[in-house]
Formats: structure tokens, C-alpha cells, sequence
């Protein structure tokens, strides 16, 4: 290795490693445990994991080393949001939204000096990124915007409906989408990020759910101004396809099967406490156990197989873009939030009234009250109706192993 390449490695810190990593997220899943009941029961942010999170700088675990972050993949990120899916459902879906931000900045962002800056920024002062898609009365439609950016002396202004807003009171900054100017088509959008300094939220909506309760998802009329290099150059089109989608459907995924796994080992520790006072006899719905098992198998062999793939193709634009992939990590969040709120069920079941209940070790209630919002966070049969005429155009496999 020549003395400039020795000399850069030295001075460009090496990626954190996948144990290291683990050991925080370790750390910091024990914390969210704790205050896990009372984050759903008050309806509030988890602030304590948040706390450890940022202690533990895993804010910006996938900021390039170079930006002073931990250089992190995408496959260690979703572990990290298993591991706090286990732990507290809220606090692992506000890391999953953040790191969703985040990677849609690194990958599209980083060349560009103000995003190149504010990437620094999150490393150094650990900011959380909210995200700001839905709109108005649009939903899940994320591809369509109505508020346009409007320039004005040099600097962008931008007003909209914010109906549904994760943390957005919490945040340190918004990264939402807009269409591009005043003319622009409605899936003519940009990416604009604003910092706490730059817009005003005022509360439009309150966030009253069954669960996701920490989510703190309520509404926000969001009144902004910045610079015009705060917006991302590349379009929205282009960044929804290759970062936005793979990594919110992988880190969602990774968040539902924490949640499921959490289930499932309750269900686990009552079958055994019942088996062991009955001398060796499973209760009733003991069977429903191996269905919470197979399926949460399915769940992991789904997921590694999608991390393993997008990450194959991170520096292949156009495989990205190609219709088999995007078919099959859009299918991703459809297949594994079904099979997350499957698992639980069965956990459930299998637990039978200690199950049903909203005390005692083995309650699920709550696990089942937020992976039920897995299916309609964006709803998935806006997903298959969009699917609908591009499926027809995949060829069915003629070959299972190849
Ligand atoms: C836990 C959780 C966290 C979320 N966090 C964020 C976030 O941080 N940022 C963000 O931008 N979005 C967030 N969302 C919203 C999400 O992105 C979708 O907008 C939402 O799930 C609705 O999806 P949908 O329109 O596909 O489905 P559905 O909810 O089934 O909506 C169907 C139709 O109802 C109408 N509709 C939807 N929402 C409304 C509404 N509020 N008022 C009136 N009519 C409506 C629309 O026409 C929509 O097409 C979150 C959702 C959940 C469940």
C-alpha cells in the first residue's frame, strides 16, 4: 500500500464494526424496554432511548466515515431495527423514519457542499430527521405533491398540509418533499431539507391511535424558508426509486419482525412456564407457536434475501431501476408486514388469554396494537393497485433455484 493511500486510510476512520454496533444497539434496546409501557400507555416520545441513541452515535451510523459518521450498511441498519423492534416498537420505527432521511441525503446528497455540511452536522450534534410525504388529504400517495417551492429574493419558501408528521415536534430537522416550482407537474417533486431554525409547525392533527403511540404522527401546517442549495439536486423520481423505497421498505421490515420476534418470545416463556406447572403438557394453542415460529422464519429468509439483493445493486442505477427489482422490493413491504401482523396473531393465540390480556407477562396487546399499523402505513393495497398493470409485464419464473 503506497504512503498515501496508508496515510488516508489512518486519517479516514474505518466503519464501525458489526459487534460494536450490536453492542450499542444492545445497550439501547435495554433502555427502550424499560420505558416501553409508558411511551404507549401516555402516548409519548421515547426520550430516553433517544438519549441513549445519540449517546451511543448511532444517529449517524450510516454517515460515510469521512462525514464523521459510523460508515454503516443497510443490512446493519435494519438489524439495528430488529433489535429495537424487540424492544419498543415507537422508538425502532422514529430510528427506521430517521435512517430513511439519512440515506436518502448519503446517497444522493453527500457530493453536494450544503448537504455534504449538514451530513457533518448530523454526525457531530446527532440531529434527528423527521420525514414529510403525506399531504393534505392524499395519503400515502408520496409520488404526488400539491405544495410547490416558491423562490423569493434569492431564498425557497414552502408551505404545506402536513397531516401525518412522525416526531415532528421532536426533530431537529424535516426532509420533505414538493414540487419542484409553481409550474411543476404534480410528480415533478424535489427533496428540501430544513432545519429547526428554518420552519414553524403548527399542529393541525392530533396522533389519537391504537398504537405506534410514541410515533407522535400527528399534523402539522409547516411554514418554511431556506437557501435554494437545501434542495437535493437529483429529482425525487429518481431518489424515491433507488433509496427512498428499498431502504424504507428493508427498515420498516426490520422494525414489524422486532415487534413479531417480541411476540413471539412471550408467547415462547409462557408455553414453557405452562408446560413445566403441568408436567410437560402444552396448553390448547401451543400449536400456534409453530406457526409464529415458521412465519417469522419466513420473515427473516424474506428480508436477507432483499438486503442482499439491493445491496448487490447499490452501484447499478440501472438494475435499480429495472422493473423486477423495483416489483420485488415494493412486494417487500407488502409480504412482510403481512407476515409480521400474522406472527403476532399467532403469538397471541398461542397464549390464549394471558394473551388477550393488557397485563401479565405474556399480554401482547400492545405488540399487536402497533404491528396492525404495518399493512396500512402506507396501505398495502394502494401498493397492489400501483403494482397492478407493471406485474403484468414480469415474466413468471422459470427456474426456482436460478
Ligand atoms: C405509524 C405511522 C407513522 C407515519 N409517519 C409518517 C411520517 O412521519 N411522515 C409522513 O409523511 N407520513 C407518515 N405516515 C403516513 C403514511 O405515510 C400514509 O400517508 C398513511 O399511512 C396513509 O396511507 P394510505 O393513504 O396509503 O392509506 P389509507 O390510510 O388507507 O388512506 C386511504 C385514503 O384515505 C384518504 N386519507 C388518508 N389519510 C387521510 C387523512 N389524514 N385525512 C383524510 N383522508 C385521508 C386518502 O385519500 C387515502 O388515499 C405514517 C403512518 C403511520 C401508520
Amino acid at each position: 500500500m503506497s504512503v498515501h493511500a496508508l496515510e488516508t486510510a489512518v486519517r479516514t476512520p474505518q466503519p464501525i464494526a458489526t459487534a460494536d454496533i450490536a453492542a450499542r444497539a444492545k445497550r439501547v434496546a435495554t433502555i427502550a424496554a424499560h420505558h416501553a409501557e409508558a411511551v404507549d400507555r401516555d402516548g409519548r416520545f421515547p426520550v430516553e432511548a433517544f438519549d441513549a441513541l445519540k449517546a451511543e452515535r448511532l444517529l449517524s451510523v450510516m454517515v460515510p466515515t469521512s462525514l464523521g459518521g459510523g460508515g454503516a450498511s443497510v443490512g446493519q441498519v435494519v438489524d439495528i431495527c430488529y433489535a429495537l423492534g424487540r424492544a419498543c416498537s415507537s422508538t425502532a420505527m422514529i430510528f427506521a423514519m430517521h435512517q430513511i432521511k439519512a440515506a436518502c441525503l448519503i446517497r444522493h446528497g453527500a457530493h453536494e457542499p450544503w448537504h455534504a455540511d449538514f451530513l457533518r452536522r448530523v454526525s457531530s450534534d446527532q440531529l434527528l430527521l423527521a420525514s414529510s410525504t403525506t399531504e393534505g388529504q392524499g395519503g400515502g400517495d408520496v409520488r404526488s405533491s400539491a405544495a410547490a417551492v416558491r423562490v423569493e429574493d434569492g431564498r425557497i419558501h414552502l408551505e404545506r398540509d402536513a397531516t401525518v408528521m412522525s416526531y415532528g415536534a421532536q426533530a431537529d430537522a424535516v426532509v420533505t418533499t414538493a414540487r419542484r416550482d409553481g409550474d411543476a407537474a404534480s410528480s415533478d417533486q424535489v427533496l428540501i431539507v430544513f432545519e429547526k431554525a428554518d420552519y414553524t409547525l403548527t399542529p393541525t392533527q392530533a396522533w389519537e391511535t391504537l398504537g405506534m403511540r410514541g410515533t407522535c404522527s400527528a399534523g402539522f401546517a409547516l411554514k418554511a424558508q431556506g437557501a435554494p442549495a437545501q434542495v437535493l439536486a437529483e429529482p425525487y423520481a429518481l431518489i424515491h426509486a433507488h433509496t427512498m423505497t428499498p431502504t424504507a421498505h428493508l427498515l420498516w421490515s426490520g422494525v414489524w419482525t422486532g415487534v413479531a420476534a417480541a411476540a413471539s418470545e412471550r408467547a415462547q416463556r409462557f408455553l414453557r412456564k405452562a408446560s413445566r406447572k403441568a408436567g410437560g403438557q402444552l396448553p390448547p394453542g401451543a400449536a400456534h407457536y409453530a406457526r409464529a415460529t415458521a412465519s417469522l422464519r419466513m420473515l427473516k429468509s424474506l428480508i436477507a434475501g432483499a438486503q442482499a439483493e439491493y445491496e448487490g445493486l447499490l452501484d447499478d442505477p440501472r438494475a435499480l431501476a429495472h422493473l423486477d427489482f423495483q416489483t420485488r422490493i415494493t412486494l417487500l413491504k407488502v409480504e412482510a408486514s403481512e407476515l409480521a401482523v400474522a406472527t403476532v396473531m399467532s403469538a397471541m393465540r398461542a397464549c390464549g388469554l394471558s394473551g388477550y390480556r393488557n397485563d401479565g407477562e405474556a399480554s401482547i396487546g400492545r405488540l399487536l396494537r402497533d404491528v396492525l399499523s404495518a399493512p396500512i402505513m402506507i396501505n398495502n393495497d394502494r401498493i397492489l393497485a400501483n403494482l397492478g398493470a407493471s406485474s403484468l409485464l414480469s415474466d413468471v419464473p422459470t427456474s426456482l433455484i436460478g
